[in-house]
Order: structure tokens, then C-alpha cells, then sequence
């Protein structure tokens, strides 16, 4: 017969815990139990994430999930307490910073209409407005810039651990067992999960929120998930001369983006690489690919020294690169949060408060994230976002 509960989630980072979070926050009475087969989070993107909170999205629906999410972020330390300890995240509300030249700038045009008319504090900076944030800057390429100040960025491994023991206080129960495939009914309905060990657990509801791990996971059940692994490097270096100001997390011309992390810098470069299960970091990717880019942007970074560096994954969907949220037709029971690409952390409140909904009452209410369904998949019906990093 195996084991039974109400609510199964594959997973257990920052994506399953919100959604087990919200879902009992809201009112949920079920019992709830979370997989994650990597107790210590080595592995899991969220630890591995750079951290960046923004508004700057060309999507109103992007957008609107990044609001949500800045509102909570700005209150979690408070609202997610335990036994009055808070829950403290380290967000850091200096800005994100796009360095613009004539064709960033006339490209992000009509993706800051939408901003400003959706109420997102976002201006276009001149050079000498540029200059006064960040004034070690070369700005020889540039016209200015486009600064969202409420924007910034935070410790992502500590608004997990918020989410996690915030679920674990409101009663859902974390199993450090990794899920091996996803089980059917003969009606096709979703019925649970057999685990690694063997053994099986039966839900009515089962969530996958397995991130970079979730589309070969929903292939034990034959669903086409577009979901791979794409790795991505994050590298930490310290400066002999220091800079003037602290930084908002400033995004190249080139792509790459760099920001504080302590008194320290950190920095990344999103690149072409095969989709696969590789937690390498190169250095001379590094030294090759953005370490002239920096020297050249700003002289303190000529002398830069190198500390250490991580490679960590994005939950890429290789069809729209958003998020996809929400039920099949098809699988009664069977719910989705992941394919991110690069977004997830700060998605991560609004997508938790969605699900909750949808798997509470049918539809939703709070934000209406129908349109990253994925059932998408189906009809063709892509989000077509530019401002995936
Ligand atoms: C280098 C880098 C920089 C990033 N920067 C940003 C950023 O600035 N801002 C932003 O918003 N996002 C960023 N992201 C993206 C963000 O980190 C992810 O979208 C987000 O963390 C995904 O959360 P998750 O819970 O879905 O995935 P994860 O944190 O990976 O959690 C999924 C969990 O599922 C577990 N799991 C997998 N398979 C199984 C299984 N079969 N059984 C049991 N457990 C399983 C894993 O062990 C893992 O712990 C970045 C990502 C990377 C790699």
C-alpha cells in the first residue's frame, strides 16, 4: 500500500517551500511532505543564485510576480519570524543598474513605458547620473543608463532557509529521500511518487519543484517537461582600491553583471554551454570572458584579485525561458512550478502564492499567472520575455 498524505512536493528549495508555505499559511489542513534528496543544499540552485531582485522585466505578467515578490522581500526579516527571531535576508535595496548605449537604450524603450506604467520606480540615467552612482565608471560606449533604485539584491540561501522553516512551523514534514519517478493511476490521474529506497507514497496532489531537475524527473511519467540543466558561473574577487560607492547590481553592455557581495565583488556572465549536470567553475572563463570586460569598465577591476568561484544551475525552459506554473488537463492532481531560466528566486513568493491558490481553490486570485500554464506548451501560446539575464 506504501505511505499517504494529501500533498506531495519534489523538492524542497526556495520554489517548494514558498508553495508549502503559502498553502498552509492560506489556510491548507492537509499533510503536506516535501522530498529532497540533498539535505544540505550543495547542489540546489537557490544557494548557487547571484541574488538579484528586480523589476526590469518586459512582460507585464514578469513584472507584476517581481512586485509581489519585492514586497515581501522588503518585510520577510518580520513576517516570517519564528518565536520573534527574525528572518533575516540581507537585501540590500541599492538598485539594479543596466549600462545602456544607443541600442539598449532604445531597445528597453517600451519595456520602461510598461515598467513606469505598471508603477515600477525606473527612470533613464544619464552619463553623469550614471557616473554619480558608480563614479570609477569608463563611460567612453555609453549614453547612460536605466536604474530601478527599490531593486537590489539579497542572500538567497537565507530566504530559502526562511521559507523552510517557516513551512516546517506551520507543519510540513521535509524527507531527505530523492523521488525516482512519479506515479499514475489507470486513469492517468496522479496517484504519488516511488522513491530511490523503493519506497512509495500516494498523494491525491503531487507538485514537482524539482528546478533544474524537474523536467527528467516528469519523464518517469512520460510528460515532456522542457525543462534542462544549464550551468551558469558565478566568480568572487576582491580590490586593491575599493570602490567609492556601494554598487546596485550593474549589468554590462556585454551581459556581464557584477555587484557587492560584503566588501567583496561578485560577477557573472550568462554563456553557451551544453545542458547538462556540471557544477564546475573554469577560471579561465573567467579570466578570458569577463576579466577584460571589467578592466576595461572600470580601472579598480584591472588589478582585481580572484578568490573563488561556483557553478550552479539554471532551471532553463528551452522554449520561452519563464516560469511554468500550474496543472495539466490531462493529470488530475499533477502540479508544476520551475523553468525559470535565471528568475526563480525572486518569482519564488509570487509562484508559492499562486500554486497555493490553484491547488486550494480552483483558480486564481491574487495574480493570474494562467498565461504560464503548461498547457502553453500545447497551444503555442509563448511568453516572450527580453529581459532574461
Ligand atoms: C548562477 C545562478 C545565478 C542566479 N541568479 C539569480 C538571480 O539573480 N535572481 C533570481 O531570481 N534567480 C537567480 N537564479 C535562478 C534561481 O536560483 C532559481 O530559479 C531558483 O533557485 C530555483 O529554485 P528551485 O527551488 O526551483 O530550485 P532548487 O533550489 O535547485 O531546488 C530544487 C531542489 O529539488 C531537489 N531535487 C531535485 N531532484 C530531486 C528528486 N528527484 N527528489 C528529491 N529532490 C530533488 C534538489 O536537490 C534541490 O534542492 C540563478 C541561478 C544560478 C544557477
Amino acid at each position: 500500500m506504501g505511505n499517504t498524505c494529501d500533498l506531495i512536493i519534489a523538492g524542497g528549495g526556495v520554489m517548494a517551500s514558498s508553495i508549502a508555505y503559502n498553502l498552509l499559511k492560506d489556510g491548507y489542513t492537509g499533510r503536506i511532505v516535501l522530498f529532497e534528496q540533498d539535505p544540505v543544499y550543495e547542489y540546489a540552485s537557490t544557494p548557487r543564485s547571484a541574488g538579484g531582485i528586480r523589476q526590469i522585466f518586459s512582460t507585464e505578467l514578469n513584472i507584476r510576480m517581481s512586485q509581489y515578490g519585492l514586497q515581501i522581500f522588503k518585510k520577510f526579516a518580520e513576517d516570517m519570524a519564528i518565536n520573534g527571531e527574525p528572518a533575516e535576508i540581507d537585501f540590500k535595496q541599492r538598485g539594479y543598474l543596466f549600462l545602456a548605449n544607443e541600442r539598449i537604450l532604445t531597445g528597453m524603450q517600451a519595456q520602461i513605458a510598461l515598467q513606469q506604467r505598471l508603477g515600477v520606480n525606473v527612470e533613464v540615467r544619464t552619463v553623469e547620473e550614471t557616473l554619480a552612482l558608480i563614479p570609477e565608471l569608463n563611460v567612453s560606449d555609453l549614453v547612460g543608463s536605466v536604474f530601478s533604485p527599490e531593486d537590489g539584491y539579497l542572500d538567497p540561501y537565507s530566504v530559502m532557509q526562511g521559507y523552510i522553516k517557516q513551512a516546517k512551523h506551520l507543519g510540513a514534514e521535509y524527507i531527505h529521500e530523492q523521488v525516482a519517478a512519479f506515479l499514475r493511476d489507470v486513469t492517468g490521474t496522479i496517484a504519488g511518487v516511488r522513491l530511490a529506497t523503493g519506497e512509495t507514497w500516494h498523494a491525491k496532489v503531487v507538485v514537482n519543484a524539482c528546478g533544474a531537475w524537474s523536467g527528467d524527473l516528469s519523464k518517469t511519467m512520460g510528460v515532456d517537461l522542457p525543462v534542462v540543466p544549464l550551468r551558469r558561473q558565478i566568480f568572487h574577487f576582491d580590490l586593491a582600491k575599493p570602490l567609492k560607492n556601494p554598487l546596485p547590481l550593474t549589468v554590462d553592455v556585454s551581459g556581464v553583471y557584477f555587484r557587492h557581495e560584503g566588501p567583496k565583488i561578485i560577477a557573472g556572465l550568462s554563456n553557451t554551454v551544453p545542458y547538462e549536470y556540471n557544477f564546475q567553475w573554469e577560471k579561465p572563463f573567467f579570466e578570458n570572458e569577463i576579466w577584460p570586460v571589467l578592466a576595461k569598465r572600470c580601472p579598480n577591476f584591472e588589478t582585481l584579485k580572484l578568490e573563488r568561484g561556483w557553478a550552479g544551475l539554471y532551471d532553463f525552459n528551452l522554449v520561452d525561458q519563464n516560469g511554468i506554473i500550474g496543472g495539466y488537463s490531462d493529470i488530475p492532481g499533477y502540479y508544476v512550478a520551475t523553468g525559470f531560466s535565471g528568475h526563480g528566486l525572486q518569482h519564488a513568493p509570487a509562484a508559492g502564492k499562486a500554486l497555493s491558490e490553484l491547488i486550494r481553490l480552483g483558480h486564481y486570485e491574487t495574480l493570474d499567472v494562467r498565461a504560464l500554464s503548461p498547457e502553453r506548451f500545447k497551444t503555442g501560446q509563448y511568453i516572450l520575455e527580453e529581459g532574461i539575464v
